[in-house]
């Protein structure tokens, strides 16, 4: 049996989301941005907590941890780097670890820059990453603790991941990123295909989410720093790949 996953809005942008496991009835939350929402998705499916994966130290992913883990004594996961502050954690991940959910596993990937805890969940049985602020669709998070050297090789590694792969990213802000890629890439027809089908799920209040990584390869700018157009359109022709997605985040940051 395949797992169910349901994709809901939390807080003013972020998404929610639980993976459950028909066999085993387990289910497990991808951080917690508020308890709120969450629980009133597990009282709709009538599913019960097991666990928690946190994907990085941000209030605006662990904020509801308390209170789901008072409620259903759920184990909660969260990085290695426990030198941040994540309440209530039960167990320390790091890459190459691989985390159950009942019946379902899922590797962890440290995918750094954002924050340097950040990790990434990949169940690849269910073709499912869950990869929070590390990749948007068509855009990438801001890189606030680490180095865009190091935040561009955990894009390569969530880039090699493959095509049929469902991106579940942190937050609903395929708008915005599209209109900016647009900016650097006005003709690619991908990321025009890509704008066309979020202006249609957005009219109708859906989420854009999740996205195919094999569309993404094509259509983010930010997964595209070492394809020699890119680099052109933002004057940096020849200069190495984490160079452009340097000047391609930085530009991104201004807008
Ligand atoms: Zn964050
Ligand atoms: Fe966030």
């Amino acid at each position: 049996m395949t797992a169910e996953i349901r994709v809901f809005p939390c807080l003013s942008d972020n998404f929610g989301y639980l993976i459950h496991d028909p066999a085993t009835k387990a289910t497990a939350s991808i951080d917690a941005p508020e308890a709120g929402p969450i629980l009133a998705a597990l009282e709709r499916e009538g599913w019960t907590l097991t666990d928690i994966l946190v994907t990085h130290h941000h209030a605006d992913h662990v904020g509801g941890i308390d209170e789901l883990k008072r409620k259903y004594k759920c184990r909660v996961l969260a990085p290695h780097d426990n030198g941040t502050p994540i309440p209530l954690v039960d167990q320390r991940v790091k890459e190459g670890d691989v985390v159950k959910v009942g019946n379902l596993s899922a590797r962890v990937l440290a995918t750094p820059g954002h924050t340097l805890d950040h990790i990434s969940y990949m169940f690849d049985s269910e073709h499912a990453l869950f990869c929070a602020d590390t990749l948007f669709s068509i855009g990438c998070g801001r890189v606030i603790e680490g180095t865009y050297p190091m935040m561009w090789d955990s894009l390569l590694k969530l880039r090699a991941l493959p095509n049929e792969t469902r991106v579940y990213c942190g937050h609903e802000y395929t708008a915005a990123n599209v209109k900016f890629a647009l900016t650097i890439e006005p003709d690619n027809p991908a990321l025009k295909k890509r704008a066309d089908e979020v202006t249609k799920l957005r009219a109708a209040n859906k989420p854009t989410i999740p996205s195919l990584l094999g569309e993404e390869k094509e259509a983010n700018v930010f997964l595209r720093a070492d394809v020699p157009s890119v680099a052109t359109a933002v004057g940096l022709a020849g200069k190495p790949a984490a160079a452009v997605f340097g000047e391609i985040r930085e530009r991104k940051n201004k807008s």
